[in-house]
């Protein structure tokens, strides 16, 4: 699992996917930069996203507020508070952990011996496996999921009552060790706020205090009215956003996982009171569709219902991914109530009500959420993405099977041979592609090693230009996945890519 961990961050380094943010001063943790093909996927995800959630819905609009907010939103919102993770540090080693992060990577460890007992028993038994019942009945994986709960459930209970002495005793008796040097002598567990904090204003003395937004949600709830009125929103409707966030994270070597600067895509759906568990069953299954449109594969995907809830949710389930690490949260669907409209209503004092024309009188709405990390979206989708294929003979591939629809660029132009014209129609054919999406053109080296390294790098297709092209006007197009090249008129490629590469 860490090699292929560790193969994710050097392909997506050496493929200009990302780098370590100013690398050549050696970085800074938990902050990285996305390169030339990294933020072209990214670009694509984020376009995904606001087609699905915004173009096909005639209810939702999408807005772009700004990272800087007044300062007052972050005491309605609760942040300034509550928005805390609980940290140990080991005392030998001086590092510094989240203490719950610490128990979940533990209990992650278990989830992966029943992941080995699944694998195993079905080798054992081939066609006749049956997993659900496996695991269902096996007396060792139904002990070790019993333990994973029980884990759980006591870790919520206790961060939910803040009893911050029982994580620590926690983290003992599971004899949890720094992950670093193996030590188990831990400090007491103590809260520690995210927010990123700043100054507005020249002068020292007029300066305001400013955070940098945690979560791009609160510029939705503020603007709740604006866009209901200027749009003439008819509620249930949705408001969506895509943007920068920030969290002073204290976490390390999990990659663009956990960043102290990431970009989120959240959506926030204006509901009647009382219809908030149909639309929470909606927005689940929605987007669960999303993700398995893109085809990553139905086994990677999880819901964890919370069984801790904050104290204005009423409903919420995070979609779990499997990530090189384990399962892990990817995206948070919240039945939030009307708890943060309410908040802002109290806190700048002006009504934030909608006049619900059917019912004939005015009510603070409730609000669906759901909230994705675009980077995190970005490392399930390359992390799985990335293979290593076996083509017999004692030959391997490195291939990157991206989905087409979000690959950096759709397909590259080789002409075989550097001569006899062949350049000069391959520039053409680029030409006349590049209107409609990203091409790239590659003459050096044998055709084979460029085939391999349009793999890598994850370009759906390959367009080779050859004699033959000179006569009948056709080219060779090499399918990624498949290998297979199939003979094609130069006047046919457009559609045949578009067809795949179109969302
Ligand atoms: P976690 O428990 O993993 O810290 P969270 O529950 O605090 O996440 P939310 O506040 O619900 O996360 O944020 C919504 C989404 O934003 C998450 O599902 C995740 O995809 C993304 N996200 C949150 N924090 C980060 C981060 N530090 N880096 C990258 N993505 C993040």
């Amino acid at each position: 699992q860490d090699e292929q961990f560790k193969k994710v961050i050097s392909h997506a380094k050496e493929y200009g996917y990302i780098f370590q943010s100013s690398e050549i001063y050696d970085g800074l943790s938990a902050i990285y930069d996305y390169g030339q093909n990294g933020a072209e996927l990214k670009k694509n995800i984020r376009e995904y996203w606001w087609k699905a959630m915004v173009q096909m819905h005639d209810n939702i609009v999408g807005i772009d507020a700004a990272i800087f907010m007044h300062p007052t939103t972050w005491k309605a919102s609760g942040h300034v508070d509550a928005f805390n993770d609980p940290l140990i540090d080991n005392k030998d080693s001086k590092k510094r952990y989240r203490a719950d992060v610490l128990v979940e990577d533990y209990v992650a460890k278990i989830e992966a011996k029943i992941d080995k007992e699944v694998a195993k028993a079905a080798k054992r038994f081939g066609d006749a496996f049956d997993k659900e019942q496996f695991v269902a009945t096996n007396p060792r994986v139904v002990k070790y999921q019993e333990e994973c709960s029980a884990i759980l459930k006591r870790l919520g209970q206790s961060l939910e009552k803040e009893d911050l002495a029982d994580v620590k005793a926690l983290i003992e008796e599971l004899g949890i060790a720094d992950p670093d040097t193996g030590s188990k002598n831990w400090t007491d567990v103590k809260q520690f706020n995210l927010m990123f904090g700043t100054k507005l204003g020249a002068s020292a003395e007029s300066a305001t205090d400013l955070y940098l937004r945690p979560e791009t949600a609160q510029g939705i709830f503020v603007n709740f009215l604006n866009v209901q009125k200027t749009g003439r929103m008819k509620i249930p409707f949705g408001i969506a956003q895509t943007g920068k966030a920030f969290r002073n994270e204290i976490i390390a070597r999990q990659f663009i996982f956990r960043m102290r600067e990431f970009e989120q895509m959240e959506m926030q759906f204006f509901i009647k009171p009382g219809t908030q568990q149909e639309w929470y069953d909606y927005w689940k299954k929605t987007r669960l569709k999303w993700h398995l449109s893109l085809g990553l594969g139905t086994d990677n995907y999880r819901f964890h219902d919370h069984e801790k809830l904050a104290h204005y949710a009423d409903a919420a389930a995070d979609i779990e991914f499997k990530f090189p690490f384990g399962f892990k949260e990817l995206e948070g669907i919240h039945s939030r109530t009307d708890f943060d409209l309410n908040q802002h209503e109290q806190f700048s004092g002006k009504k934030l009500q909608y006049f619900d024309p059917e019912e004939s009188k005015s009510y603070v709405p409730y609000v669906l959420e759901t909230s994705i990390g675009l980077d995190r979206m970005f490392l399930a989708v390359f992390s799985n993405s990335l293979m290593e294929e076996d083509l017999g003979d004692g030959k391997t591939r490195t291939v990157l099977k991206l989905p087409a629809v979000l690959a950096p660029t759709k397909a590259a132009i080789l002409p075989l041979i550097k001569r006899d014209g062949l350049p000069e129609l391959s520039q053409k054919i680029m030409n006349e592609l590049k209107w409609d999406f990203n091409v790239t053109y590659d003459e050096k080296d044998a055709v084979g090693r460029r085939y391999r390294r349009q793999d890598a790098a994850g370009t759906p297709y390959c367009i080779t230009v050859d004699h033959q092209s000179l006569e009948d006007n056709t080219v060779t197009i090499r399918h990624r996945d498949s290998m297979e090249q199939e003979r094609v008129a130069i006047d046919d490629l457009r559609s045949l890519i578009l067809k795949e590469v179109d969302v």
